[in-house]
């Protein structure tokens, strides 16, 4: 059973908990697993409120480890030993009562003897959170100058479907927990803040959705301790919903719940979450230790346990960071303000990050001229976990990127003349030019948001090329426009239209121009097309074996239907019946095609060397005596 949820039944904190655990000695609660064996949780239910152990014991699940001895296997599922020693042998398993069977047997046993088994070991479950990847979010490692090793807030992000309510969320969150700050400090909407719920803070970054989530993974930063996962209580999981649980697993961030728009009347909560259980994110109340959640974004229903979930789970995650060190950040969001310049969120994830601080992020460096919090309100420094807008950079930096503070402006620039140099060093298969050659697809980028962009440009990196090469020609943020489609004319460039809208009369103006415009708000809609292109674009090249030479001794007939009869010799390796022959060394253009190969006059399929033999052969090239043939095998590959 997952601990924070016996907390939560017993009324108690996770280190309570886990104390309480350890000194009575009771199984499981030493470390940090984050699963407690039943018989564990009972145990200690006994010792904390016994009022309580009648419930537990009355959870009619039966909950094995990830092995067991087939006797304990057997008492465990009250089934007599024989039976069950009987049952395995007659599936093949030999097996003694002493000896150990893994969880995924027992399971199979027990259903073909009608008893119903849970797993009660993380292993043995495909869900996401588990201490270990709570303690490890690279972005927070602690690492270098130490400083003061500090406890620090969750950083939750929201990700789920489109129109499963994820704005409204982060919304009616920051509506109902942060002081609004003084109007007209940030012209942008920043959806990234930090609230202060029951003494606790919390994070809510807001990134432009899966996409960012990519350039962050594609850049090895993984900032979020907690996914929360909106899924419509009457949709149920859509695409990117499933999108989002992979990636989550593939960069093992636990993923909370959120089965949102439960005031609907058509909402079917329990059904979401058998579907969404499907892809292997298993409810807690069942065994799993997926937190699910049922709530309303738009009424603000039940948004306390959700907040109350983030909260047990990070306590039991026990995130530390480190303070009292140069700061070092991470970018959320950046882009160009006519007014202010450009603004760039950062969400400060070592030290602290303050005003007058020399800073790099890639090969740009910056002096920290202001920064504001997401209230809009003026700073002098940026705290470990704070979501902050910074000033100061004279361009866009990328999403994902690390901001690094030097105690020297000199250090700063250093580092960033560094960075490019590396860069040039492994400048990728990716060309930045204007040359238009056969084999190469040439893009023009365009998306709604830099965040997204970056992730487009990032992913499209990632794309093995080969013999067709992807050039970037242009990139740009906003709908797509007259002079997109003029200069992708121009540079015979495709549009990538991603997460972004046409602006009016542009449809004509590219069916006009005989543009080619693809336009998604699925990144993978995106790839797919460009890997389509690849595909296309692939030469197939036939690949030549010598399998024989002969030399052609007598010409016998050559007939007005362009078949022509010889005697030849072989001089190397074989002639095949099956195969060609072609004048040595030259290409296949002169290719000859066998009709009969004979030998002392009877038809043969193959001859060796040095054998003398007939052969009847079609095609234009006239064939002399004294020439060498080849008999060539052809091959087509990719
Ligand atoms: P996003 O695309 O995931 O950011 O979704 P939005 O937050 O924009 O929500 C999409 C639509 O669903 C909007 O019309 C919201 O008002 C509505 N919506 C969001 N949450 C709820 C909810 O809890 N109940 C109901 N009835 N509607 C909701």
């Amino acid at each position: 059973m997952n601990i924070s949820t016996l907390a939560k039944i017993l009324g108690v904190s996770v280190s309570e908990l886990r104390d309480t655990g350890t000194d009575k000695r009771i199984p499981g609660f030493a470390g940090r697993n984050t699963r407690i064996p039943y018989n564990s949780a009972l145990e200690i239910t006994k010792v904390l409120r016994p009022d309580k152990a009648a419930k537990l014991q009355n959870d009619d699940k039966i909950y094995l480890p990830s092995s067991l001895t087939v006797a304990d296997f057997a008492e465990t599922i009250g089934k007599p030993s024989g039976t069950v020693v009987k049952t395995l042998v007659m599936s093949g398993i030999m097996v003694t009562l002493n000896e150990k069977i893994d969880y995924d047997t027992a399971a199979l046993i027990a259903e073909s003897l009608g008893v119903e088994v849970f797993a009660d070991n993380i292993q043995t479950d495909n869900s996401n959170i588990s201490s270990s990847d709570l303690n490890y979010r690279q972005t927070f490692e602690l690492q270098g100058e130490m400083g003061k090793v500090v406890s620090r807030p969750p950083v939750v992000t929201v990700m789920g479907h489109v129109d499963h309510g994820k704005t409204t969320l982060l919304d009616t969150i920051r509506k109902t927990n942060v002081v609004a700050g003084e109007a007209g400090a940030i012209t942008q909407h920043i959806s990234s803040y930090q609230i202060d719920y029951k003494g606790n803070k919390i994070t809510f970054i807001d990134t432009p959705g899966h996409e960012a989530f990519t350039a962050m993974r594609a850049r090895g930063t993984q900032l979020a301790d907690f996914i929360i996962l909106m899924v419509s209580a009457t949709e149920g999981p859509k695409p990117q919903t499933v999108e989002v649980i992979e990636r989550a697993k593939l960069s093992k961030t636990p993923v909370i719940v959120a089965i949102n728009k439960v005031d609907l009347p058509e909402a079917d909560p329990e059904r979401v979450k058998q579907e969404i259980a499907a892809f292997g994110l298993v409810p807690e109340e069942w065994g799993g230790n997926t937190p699910f959640v049922p709530v309303s974004a738009k009424l603000g229903t039940n948004l306390d346990a959700l907040l109350d979930t983030i909260l047990v789970h990070a306590e039991v995650a026990d995130l530390k960071g480190q303070s009292e060190v140069l700061g070092q950040a991470v970018v959320v969001e950046s882009h160009l303000d006519s007014k202010q310049g450009v603004e760039t969120t950062i969400l400060v994830t070592k030290g602290e990050l303050k005003v007058g601080d020399n800073i790099r992020s890639g090969e740009s460096t910056a002096k920290v001229k202001k920064l504001l919090n997401t209230e809009g309100k003026f700073i002098s420094e940026g705290k470990l976990c704070q979501p902050v807008v910074i000033y100061g950079f004279s361009n866009v930096v990328a999403i994902g990127e690390i901001i690094q503070s030097y105690p020297t402006m000199k250090e700063a620039i250093n580092a960033a003349s560094m960075e490019a140099a590396k860069k040039v060093a492994k400048k990728g298969n990716i060309v930045q030019t204007n040359i238009i050659a056969e084999g190469q697809i040439n893009l023009v980028l365009k998306a709604d948001v830099a965040g997204s962009l970056e992730a487009l440009k990032e992913t499209i990196l990632k794309i093995p090329q080969e013999n067709t090469s992807i050039v970037i020609k242009s990139v740009g943020v906003g709908p797509v426009n007259e002079s997109d489609v003029d200069f992708a004319k121009t540079s015979k460039s495709t549009i990538l239209a991603f997460h972004t809208s046409l602006l009016s009369g542009i449809s004509k103006q590219v069916e006009n121009a005989k543009v080619n415009l693809i336009q998604s708000d699925i990144i993978y809609e995106l790839l797919n097309w460009i890997e389509e292109q690849i595909l296309a674009n692939t030469k197939h090249e036939i690949k030549i074996t010598v399998l024989g030479t002969a030399k052609v001794l007598a010409l016998f007939k050559s007939e007005k239907t362009s078949i022509q009869v010889f005697g030849a010799e072989v001089s190397n390796g074989k002639i095949f019946s099956n195969k060609n022959l072609r004048l040595a060394g030259q290409d296949t253009s002169s290719v000859l095609e066998i009709v009969e190969l004979q030998r002392n006059k009877e038809k043969v399929k193959e001859v060796n060397a040095p054998q003398q033999f007939g052969v009847s052969v079609s095609g234009k090239v006239k064939i002399k005596i004294g020439d060498i043939l080849e008999c060539i095998d052809e091959t087509v590959v990719k």
